[in-house]
């Protein structure tokens, strides 16, 4: 389900030519520069690329969450359950949150508050969305905690987040997310802070809870094996602008853009006796500091002259695949670059 300019009428979320601005004491910087993707009902979308590429602030764009000087610029459209979100009325804005549509943070110590215990703060979330009394909501919280792993659930409800490991903390706001089974869940870098086997057993967690559910899901991940095995689709991100998307599998064979090339090259493969990964090299310029052309030039094997004066636009490659790269025009300086390449090494 590429983007194309009217939001198909069976998808969940659509953004269309969503753009955030800031005002800095250097001018005017765009970090989400025209984003569009859709999410159907039950699908996970995962959202890719290296940190600074716009992925968090697309994230929260869609809730609205975010904080001046940021700015949502007019022409920029949200759809959500068919409802435009960037000019829903406050009150029914608060009542997607959580409800509707719920976020899962990488850190949840910064996301928890430690003031309260867990059990409280999903308690909290049913209070604010439907008319259960304080033990009603107490009891549906204990029944969360359990149904997300936690063992000793009645015990665990009552500790504050700084008495939870790291994983359990993740729990808990998944737990919250979760409580009032909403129809899609954003889940940015949920399990990176973890280590790996906490990692997996928690990605396994949402993947389960978001099937049983029907939810959809939008995940924000650097990791290209998490989205392998969470993700039915892929859009890749850099430097503001979405550059590639496409179905897993199709991704996966035959990555058009790259950079999506330069991110698989990056990613450590089982059984691998490579003991240095290709990494990209250089970094993501910060917004502002874009190549004027294409945003990757700087950092692509494949450049020439063209990606230095004229912007590659968002090619569509039919099957739900895009590219926004000139190779698509010109395929042969591909198989040129890389049978020099394959020549050198
Ligand atoms: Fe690389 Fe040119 Fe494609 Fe940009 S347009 S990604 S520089 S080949």
């Amino acid at each position: 389900m590429t983007a194309t300019h009217t939001p198909p009428t069976d998808a969940l979320l659509s953004l269309r030519d969503v753009r955030v601005t800031f005002r800095t004491a250097d001018g005017v910087i765009t970090p989400v520069d025209g984003v569009s993707f859709d999410i159907a009902r039950g699908e996970t979308l995962a959202l890719v690329g290296e940190s600074g590429c716009g992925k968090s602030l697309t994230a929260l764009t869609i809730l609205r969450l975010i904080d001046a000087p940021g700015r949502i610029e007019a022409g920029s459209r949200i759809l959500f359950e068919g409802r435009d979100v960037l000019t829903l009325p406050d009150k029914e804005l608060r009542s997607i949150r959580g409800r509707q549509a719920a976020m899962i943070f990488q850190e949840p110590m910064t996301a928890l508050n430690p003031v309260y215990s867990a059990g409280e703060q999903i308690a909290e979330v049913v209070r604010t969305h439907t008319k259960a009394s304080r033990s009603e909501a107490w009891t549906r919280a204990v029944a969360m905690l359990g149904a997300v792993g936690i063992s000793s659930p009645d015990i665990r409800a009552k500790q504050f987040p700084h008495q939870l490991s790291g994983g359990m903390r993740q729990r808990v706001m998944i737990a919250m997310a979760l409580v009032l089974g909403p129809s899609l869940l954003i889940a940015d870098e949920p399990t990176t802070a973890l280590v790996v086997t906490i990692q997996a057993q928690l990605l396994d967690l949402l993947r389960e809870a978001q099937q049983a559910r029907g939810a959809s899901m939008l995940l924000i991940t650097h990791d290209l094996g998490v989205v392998a095995e969470s993700a039915q689709r892929v859009a890749v991100m850099y430097a503001g602008q979405i550059v590639e998307e496409a179905p897993v599998t199709a991704l996966f064979a035959a990555p058009q853009h790259p950079y999506t090339e330069g991110l698989m090259a990056a990613m450590p493969r089982a059984g691998s006796r490579r003991e240095r990964l290709t990494t990209i090299p250089g970094t993501v310029p910060p917004p502002g500091a874009w190549p004027l052309a294409c945003r990757f030039a700087d950092r692509c094997a494949y450049a020439w002259s063209r990606c230095t004066i004229e912007a590659p636009p968002l090619h569509q490659l039919g099957h739900g695949r895009t590219s926004r790269c000139h190779l698509v025009e010109e395929p042969a300086r591909r198989v040129a670059a890389q049978a020099t390449a394959g020549a050198a090494s």
